[in-house]
């Protein structure tokens, strides 16, 4: 089933000379990105309280004129360019490939500053936040890696930065808080709930109810209320664009027949699939945390247990339990423990677009080793699950994969060392 968008196009004979074209409005294009409503099927919307309607209308009604805008075009992808390190390498993992029976190409966002695709939205959006105006920024970070790529923006452009943060991942994370700090950002300690990132969440909208006037609220991934993920996913869009573009140089086609990610929110994987997503040529899988199994009661599998619910703002799956409150999320990864996902993933699994997997902590963690041991990178843990997914995928030896390796392990070998003592 498909979901149909009306958009603004002009029709294809008078191409929108005609001011009396009957067809001017009313071209009806298949596609599962946002509609004017900013909606995703029957996700997403914006949920919010009273206070915040005229900051998230204002945010609705400049968000697109400015990112499509030439002054921030320009400073964006120069930003990206020389800043960010982009475009990140398309690398042909040979003994990947052999291994699993097809043509692996891993979109390295690892190699970017600051070690994730995080850093592609926190430039966007700081950017616009300046463009409104604003002088304060605020974010909340689970593993710490928004708030780094938060707080290293803020520090480019001399902006104030709060980061909110469960106390739980305070202490999990420190090297991370120290980083904010030595940034210049502040951290606060979210000691409400399971103290973890939907607390931090909680607290961070709690602030800009507070100070609707001068702060800008920088979310890290495809969630909240619209049109945030809409933004995000844009912002991060620029990971398909150059996919295309090195398909292209290297295979003398610019679509793969397969593109992988591994979703917590959904950021790397929108990024990934966003000039793909209404290409029913390309097949989208994405990798969900099963963390010790999707029955165990210790599992973000969101999209294998989540009912229609509503979290941060928007309307999406949610892991909750029979009263409708929300279920604490488990997961050996940080940056996947979150227990909705953003709208356009819903969406998309709901329509059977992509296809979800889970991907359990042992399973993540056997395939973060072998891509260490078998191609040289050490992936963050939340790139492992879409690594993970290999072994589950039955390749023709001509097809095309191109599987998103969100960020570098660096963070996570604590993890990956402490999980070897026990198994061994
Ligand atoms: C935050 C993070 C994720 C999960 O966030 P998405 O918005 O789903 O991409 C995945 N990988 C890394 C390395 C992260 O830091």
């Amino acid at each position: 089933m498909y979901i149909y968008n009306i958009k603004e196009k002009p029709c294809r004979t008078c191409d929108g000379a005609s001011l009396f074209c009957a067809n001017y409005k009313y071209q009806i294009v298949m596609s599962y990105l946002v509609d004017n409503e900013g909606y995703y099927g029957e996700f997403g919307g914006a949920y919010v309280p009273e206070i915040l309607h005229k900051c998230v209308e204002d945010l609705q009604q400049e968000y697109l004129n400015v990112l499509e805008s030439e002054a921030f075009q320009k400073e964006y992808h120069q930003l990206l360019r020389d800043y960010v390190g982009r475009p990140s390498p398309l690398y042909l993992a040979r003994r990947l490939s052999e291994k699993y029976g097809c043509k692996l190409y891993l979109k390295r966002e690892d190699l970017n500053h600051t070690g994730a695709h995080k850093i592609n939205n926190t430039v966007g959006q700081i950017l616009l936040a300046r463009h409104m105006g604003k002088t304060r920024i605020i974010a909340e970070t689970g593993a710490g890696q928004h708030g780094v790529a938060t707080a290293t923006v803020c520090a480019l452009m001399d902006m104030e930065c709060v980061v909110y943060m469960g106390a739980t991942d305070v202490k999990r994370q420190r090297v991370n808080v120290e980083k904010m700090k030595m940034l210049g950002a502040s951290v606060v300690p979210v000691t409400s709930g399971n103290m973890t990132l939907k607390d931090a969440t909680n607290e961070a909208i709690r602030d800009w109810c507070c100070h609707p006037e001068n702060t800008f609220y920088i979310i890290g991934s495809t969630v909240g209320p619209h049109p945030y993920p809409d933004m995000v996913a844009r912002l991060q869009s620029v990971i398909s664009k150059e996919i295309k573009a090195q398909l292209l140089e290297k295979e003398g086609r610019d679509y793969p027949d397969y593109l992988m990610a591994c979703v917590g929110g959904g950021s790397n994987a929108g990024g990934t699939i966003y000039h793909y997503i209404d290409d029913p040529k390309v097949k989208i899988v994405l990798a969900e945390a099963g963390g010790l199994g999707v029955d165990s009661g210790k599992t973000a599998a969101t999209i294998a247990l989540g009912k229609t619910g509503i979290i941060h703002g928007a309307k999406t799956y949610v892991i909750q339990d029979e009263d409708g409150q929300i279920e604490e999320p488990y997961s050996i990864s940080a940056g996947l423990d979150y227990p909705g996902i953003g709208p356009m993933h819903a969406n998309l699994a709901a329509q059977k677009r992509a296809t979800v997997l889970s991907i359990n902590d042992d399973e993540a963690l056997a395939a973060g080793f072998e891509l260490t041991k078998m191609e040289g990178i050490i992936p963050a843990i939340e790139s492992a699950h879409a690594l993970g997914a290999l072994p589950k995928m039955h390749f023709k030896p001509t097809d095309v994969v191109v599987l998103t390796v969100s960020g570098r392990g660096d963070k996570d070998l604590g993890t990956y060392l402490s999980s070897l003592n026990i198994e061994h």
